[in-house]
């Protein structure tokens, strides 16, 4: 039997880890909040005392922490020990958090480096697809290892995706969100705009939703409550996706932008409306909200 060190149980990690335990898969659970052991025990992981015990035994140890500084520090240690340090050569760390490219790569070159293997396999799904285990994944690194890797990435997901070699997972994850954003304020202004021609949302909705300006953006995540009944307007700009994770995300556009010198400016653009969006309530509203701040901005012109 495969096992499994799972570190992270927070609003992902916990419903990842007990999909991974349902799918049969012996996982070995850890995180620093003891209540959120408790939680993920409940819901059948076997919790570990730390997280160098968790993954001594473990085939693969996956990591979902807030950010890269959380995995690269995990990795390599410090106070304690590292991940890297205690767990057997050869063994498959599969890091599922979402992190910048280039950071991506120093994991996965870290744990080379320590004579293990290494994925980077960011998600989307947000904790919905988590807990139905429908995320998809967008994977980086060496062929092999992704086959190593699937049984448990199809316990956890629906669609899984092969994007190349190491932190190429990252960038999918990175360039995807960046046309989210983008998309989601152009269609916040678009409802905005027809506003003040005197244009219903329903009949822009039927027009767009069925010609060239169709995205996910309006057809799921329409931002104005009606056409589309589950889209967040409808419940108060509950999330879904979180403003605060689409500002972090943007914020990791932003960085590959400016270490690839790429002409990048609607991206650049979002990110900065977005940063704006989130230091405010918007970080716990869902990110469509953001027609809110449009359309307060367009009060008096
Ligand atoms: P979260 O803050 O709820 O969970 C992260 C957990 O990591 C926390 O419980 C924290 O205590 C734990 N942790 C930090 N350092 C640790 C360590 N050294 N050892 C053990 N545990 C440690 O965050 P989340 O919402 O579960 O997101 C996790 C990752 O997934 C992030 O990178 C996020 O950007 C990404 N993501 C989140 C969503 C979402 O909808 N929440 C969607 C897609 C991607």
């Amino acid at each position: 039997m495969t096992t499994i060190a799972f570190i992270g149980l927070g609003h992902m990690g916990r419903p990842m880890a007990a999909n991974l335990a349902t799918a049969g898969f012996a996982v070995r659970g850890f995180d620093l909040v003891p209540e959120l052991c408790d939680a993920a025990r409940a819901a059948g992981v076997e919790i570990a005392p730390s997280a160098a015990d968790a993954v001594t035994d473990a085939d693969i140890v996956i990591t979902m922490l807030p950010a890269g500084k959380h995995v690269l520090a995990a990795y390599e240690g410090g106070d304690s020990p590292g991940l890297l340090g205690a767990a057997r050569p050869g063994t498959l760390f599969l890091d599922c958090s979402t992190i910048a490219v280039d950071e991506a790569r120093s994991a996965a070159a870290l744990a080379v480096a320590a004579g293990h293997r290494a994925l980077d396999a960011p998600v989307s799904g947000g904790v919905v697809g988590a807990e139905n285990g429908t995320l998809a994944f967008m994977v980086g690194g060496e062929a092999a290892d992704f086959a190593a890797a699937k049984p448990a990435l199809e316990a956890m997901g629906g669609r899984i995706v092969h994007c190349g070699s190491a932190g190429l997972g990252q960038a999918a994850k990175v360039c995807n969100n960046m046309i989210l954003g983008v998309t989601q304020i152009a269609v916040a202004e678009a409802f905005v705009l027809g506003e003040r021609l005197g244009l219903s949302h329903q009949a822009l909705f039927d027009v767009a939703s069925n010609a060239s300006g169709q995205c996910w953006a309006l057809t799921t995540n329409c931002p104005v409550p009606g056409p589309v009944p589950t889209s967040p307007a409808n419940n108060d700009y509950e999330p879904g996706f979180a403003g605060a994770l689409m500002a972090k995300d943007l914020g990791l556009a932003e960085q590959m932008i400016a270490l690839t010198g790429v002409d990048a400016q609607l991206g650049l653009l979002a990110q900065s409306r977005y940063a704006e969006f989130a230091s405010g309530p918007g970080a716990h509203q869902d990110f469509s909200g953001i027609i809110n701040t449009i359309r307060d901005a367009n009060v008096d012109a």
